[in-house]
């Protein structure tokens, strides 16, 4: 299956996409890990993705498009994937749908998770995300780890994402507004769009999508 995320910041992508990538055994495909590794191993390309992201700003589309499609080329996206982050503006997506259609094969679902704002901000300003495995995500408020500073699951030490500030996270609500909640409309005119509300346990909301991506095949 080819399955794209899309969501607020916050609404809880990552944690999906881990969960539904290993039930559906596809990779999961996450532009924002793919520029956080770049910028944590100093590469050219991380040094070029820090300042936008720094900001809550969109990192340019030549150079988004570029590694997304590098990393949908590897030989474990052949059969499906599940892409998270990507595409963020709808001149991403039409270069997704060419990157596509010059192999010959098409999205499958386009899985919308749906959260009210206001949890979103309490979501994002609490959130530990593990140096291991940004899928280990812990919250100060709501999903404490046992001993503060240190993953549950791994072991890991927790950081607070540069982008998790007040001010960085007003900016990419904003920027979700205005760039990426257009391809939402752009999708449901190709018939591709599920919404998922959000809320609740992580389990039950992964149950929903489970279940709405299967009725969307049969
Ligand atoms: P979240 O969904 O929680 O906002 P991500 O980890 O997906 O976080 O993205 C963090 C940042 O990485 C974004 O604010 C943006 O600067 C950059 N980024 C990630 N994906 C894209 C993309 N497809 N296009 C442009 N910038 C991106």
């Amino acid at each position: 299956m080819r399955i794209v995320l899309v969501g607020p910041p916050g609404a809880g992508k990552g944690t999906q996409a881990a969960y539904l990538a290993k039930n559906l055994s596809i990779p999961h495909i996450s532009t924002g890990d793919l520029f956080r590794a770049n910028i944590s191993q100093g590469t050219d390309l991380g040094k070029q993705a820090r300042s936008y992201m720094d900001k809550g700003q969109l990192v340019p589309d030549e150079v988004t498009n570029a590694m997304a499609e590098d990393r949908m080329s590897q030989a474990d996206a052949a059969g499906g994937f599940l892409l998270d982050g990507f595409p963020r503006n709808v001149g991403q997506a039409e270069a997704l749908d060419e990157m596509l259609k010059s192999k010959g094969v098409a999205l499958d679902a386009v899985l919308d998770l749906e959260v009210p704002e206001d949890e979103v901000v309490k979501r994002i300003a609490g959130r530990r995300i593990c140096r291991n495995d940004s899928s280990h995500v812990f919250h100060v408020a709501y999903n404490q780890p046992e001993t503060e500073g240190v993953c549950d699951i791994c072991g890991g030490e927790l950081y607070q994402r540069d982008d998790d500030n007040e001010e960085t996270v007003r900016t990419r609500l904003e920027v979700y507004h205005t760039q990426t909640e257009p391809i939402i409309d752009y999708y449901r005119e190709q018939g591709l769009v599920v919404t998922i509300p959000a809320l609740g346990k992580v389990t039950e909301v992964t149950e929903r999508a489970m279940a709405a991506l299967k009725s969307d095949e049969g």
